[in-house]
């Protein structure tokens, strides 16, 4: 095996820590011909620090089109011709449709998203009454994702029950400027941080193949480890007409599958769901995606585009042997000879009682 492999497989699964940049960089240069043996790393890396589970989430795009923003991927935004959908946010009614209809899916999360810069004072409002009524309801996980917050809109959010906050970096600070122009990577970080301190577990991740190299794809996945995301959302260009990136090639299947690898060597305890455009960019080799280090999935459609049919995702899943996660769950598991249970907290220099190493590794019996 690739030396680097060697050495991420040696960090994460005996040493349990993170690999370095300088390690990750090594990693995401070996040649895509290696691709089996890092997807088999990846694999392993989420048994140990995740288990088996793989967590179901469903949106709604609870007000569609008008944004302000200037996102270069995005048909939301006011600034260029698409055929995206316009409409203001829909009725509490039929956001407790769509959560009834999550439910009914299978998944345990259920995600209010909205087409905004930043929620008004009337839009929050409505989102803290139907989140309330979703939870009473449904029993399911809230998360919303209403844009840039301030500190009293995250404190309030979180004291109506939402469970998760969606804040995307999108890409790497270094891309970012190139992307949008109309807000900073840093109103991103600071509302992504807002939500955190006020009790909101954050999921925070982006879009892949926006014209990054691999080396930005590594630099974007540390950036997101810094903030400690409960999730990272991995979404994939979908080129959508009236774009500006309307014309950029989307990933490789064997590109993306790379990409979701190294996000699961840097962010190695995290729910990593595969998104929108995976349809698109994995194919037929989605479930492969599901050994390359993602543990989570979102299912039906996504906000502008259509996802596949629910029973296929569940049909995928049963197949791979990987349960769906029923309930809450923060991805912080591990799976040892006793079966699943809750990581335990690790003190300076402890290594986890894991024996979930390669045959290379593991002392000869
Ligand atoms: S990604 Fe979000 S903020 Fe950016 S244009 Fe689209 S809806 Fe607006």
């Amino acid at each position: 095996m690739t030396r680097a492999f060697e050495i991420a497989e040696v960090a994460l699964l005996e040493e349990r820590r993170p690999l370095t940049r300088e390690e990750a960089l090594a990693v995401a240069a070996v040649p895509l011909d290696a691709l089996p043996d890092l997807i088999a790393i990846a694999h392993r890396v989420r048994l140990a620090w995740c288990g088996s589970e793989v967590q179901l989430e469903s949106l709604v795009n609870a007000k569609s089109g008008g944004c302000p923003e200037d996102c270069a991927f995005c048909s939301q935004s006011a600034r260029f011709a698409t055929d995206a959908d316009v409409y203001p946010l829909v009725s509490a009614d039929e956001i407790l449709a769509a959560a009834h209809a999550t439910r009914e899916a299978g998944a345990s999360q259920f995600c209010i998203v909205v087409a905004v810069r930043g929620p008004s004072e009337s839009l929050l409002k409505r989102v803290i009454e139907v989140t309330r009524r979703v939870i009473d309801e449904t029993g399911l996980e809230v998360a919303t994702s209403l844009g840039l917050l301030t500190k009293e809109q995250a404190l309030r959010l979180a004291e109506a029950g939402v469970r998760r906050y969606n804040h995307n970096l999108e890409t790497c600070s270094e891309l970012f400027p190139r992307i949008c122009t109309t807000h900073t990577y840093e109103d991103r970080i600071e509302t992504a941080r807002l939500a955190k301190d006020a009790g909101m577990e954050l999921c925070c991740g982006g879009i892949l193949g926006l014209g990054e190299t691999v080396e930005q794809r590594v630099d974007f996945a540390f950036e997101l480890a810094e903030l400690e995301p409960c999730e990272a959302p991995i979404n994939f260009l979908n080129p959508r007409p009236g774009t500006p990136l309307a014309a950029t090639p989307p990933l490789s299947g064997r590109e993306a599958l790379q990409a979701v690898a190294l996000m699961r060597l840097v962010l190695p305890g995290a729910w990593l769901r595969l998104a929108g455009g995976r349809e698109l960019v994995l194919g037929e080799l989605q479930s492969m995606g599901m050994y390359a280090g993602a543990n989570a999935l979102i299912v039906g459609n996504y906000l502008t585009t259509t996802g596949r049919d629910p029973a296929d995702d569940l049909a995928m899943l049963e197949s791979l042997g990987m349960p769906v996660a029923g309930g809450p769950g923060e991805g912080r598991y591990v799976l040892d000879r006793a079966g699943t249970h809750i990581l335990p907290p690790l003190r300076d220099g402890e290594r986890a009682p894991v024996d979930i190493r390669s045959p290379r590794s593991r002392p000869a019996s």
